[in-house]
């Protein structure tokens, strides 16, 4: 049963993680790593049940197969979870004993930050553990990946309004964006440089007000996001917010924002091209968080990280190629982006390329 499961997934392995003295019972999931060592974030969260820890961990490392596969990173995919309420289940021994179960792994996994988790927590994972990204400025780590998250979503929206409109000038179009977090704010802020107009929306009023008054956007409602005359719908908050509800509302002809799992599921993302309106796969246009740790692994540099957000661009408009060429939506052309890609640099056998984990410029303290 179990490993049929893998099979229909193609996980390479799965590793369950118990230190009763310490609470921890985590499971690490390395789907793919043909292109380099599995990389992606450890999640913490109160799960009703192990099978649907193990649910979570299987569909999030396959789904980090994809994204880092098409970010054109020699890294592989893979997530952990730990089954506990972040709030009240952190402790010192809980991080130091999971850093301990990255470590036997040898570097087959590195982890990195996810919801529940802090930069605090990966301290005591780094203490036992290099297989870590995401850790303090101090140590050598990339720190708040939200800014890069932003610049590379602009990126990605540059080739989608190409796309679209045969142009590239932002300012030109209006854009509705939901969710004004780390990443929304900073969209935001990159769009109103270039002269865009902007419609928004939060639950926290006091961003909307930021909005606003730093970035002169108009304020809506937060159901009202889906109605309002944008060319560009942004979605920077939660996933799932195409659906069979909204996608009639949406007057905009381009979606492209940095939320995860936007489509509700792949029938919407169907009758979004019926629709006409061109659709930014979200895996493709966030990878920005995802490059700015991973570049952890070879030295951290700004600079560097910059350049690589930029490469987003690029990803988008060869995605939108195989769109063409094979007659398919936008977001099975990016996962055959990345099953392509998998397949023929999995061919080349090259060691050297493949799980370069130097970890240079790294300073360990106590
Ligand atoms: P965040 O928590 O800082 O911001 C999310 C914002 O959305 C919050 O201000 C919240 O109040 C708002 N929000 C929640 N529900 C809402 C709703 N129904 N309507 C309007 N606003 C709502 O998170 P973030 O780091 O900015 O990430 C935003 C999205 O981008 C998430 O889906 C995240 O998974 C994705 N993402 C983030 C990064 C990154 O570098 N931070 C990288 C890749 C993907």
């Amino acid at each position: 049963m179990m490993f049929e499961t893998l099979a229909t997934y193609g996980h390479e392995q799965v590793v369950f993680c118990h230190n009763k003295d310490a609470g921890l019972k985590a499971i690490i999931a390395i789907h793919n790593t043909v292109l380099g060592p599995a990389l992606g974030g450890t999640r913490m969260w109160p799960y009703q049940s192990e099978a649907e820890a193990l649910n979570d961990v299987l569909r999030l490392s396959r789904g980090m197969t994809y994204k880092n596969a098409v970010a054109g990173l020699n890294i592989g995919g893979g997530k952990a979870v730990i089954i506990g309420d972040p709030a009240k289940d952190k402790s010192e021994a809980l991080f130091r004993a999971f850093g301990q179960f990255v470590e036997s792994l040898g570097g087959r996994y590195i982890t990195a930050e996810d919801v529940g988790i802090d930069v605090n927590d990966m301290e005591y994972v780094y203490r036992e553990t290099e297989y870590v990204t995401g850790v303090h400025q101090v140590h050598g780590g990339s720190g708040d990946p939200s800014p890069f998250t932003a610049y590379g979503a602009l990126q990605g929206l540059l080739a989608t309004l190409n796309r679209k409109f045969g142009d590239e000038d932002v300012g030109k179009y209006s854009y509705a964006v939901q969710g004004l977090g780390h990443v929304g704010m900073e969209y935001v802020k990159l769009l109103k440089e270039r002269g865009a107009k902007i419609f928004v929306t939060d639950i926290n009023k006091a961003l909307v007000d930021k909005a606003v008054s730093e970035y002169g956007a108009e304020a809506v409602g937060l159901d009202e996001i889906y109605d309002v005359p944008a060319d560009v719908y942004s979605p920077c908050a939660l996933g799932g917010t195409i659906n069979p509800q909204t996608l009639p509302r949406l007057k905009c002809k381009v979606i492209c924002g940095a939320a995860n799992n936007q489509l509700a599921d792949n029938e919407i993302g169907d009758e979004v091209v019926k629709r006409g309106i061109l659709y930014a796969p979200d895996y493709a246009v966030n990878a920005g968080g995802v490059m700015n740790v991973a570049l952890e692994l070879d030295g951290y540099n700004r600079e560097r990280a910059m350049r690589m957000m930029r490469t987003i661009y690029h990803n988008l408009a060869r995605i939108y190629e195989i769109s063409d060429r094979d007659g398919i939506p936008t977001y099975k052309a990016a996962d055959r982006l990345a099953e392509e890609r998998i397949e023929t640099i999995g061919k080349l056998k090259l060691p050297l390329s493949r799980g370069r984990t130097r970890f240079q410029g790294r300073v360990r303290g106590s």
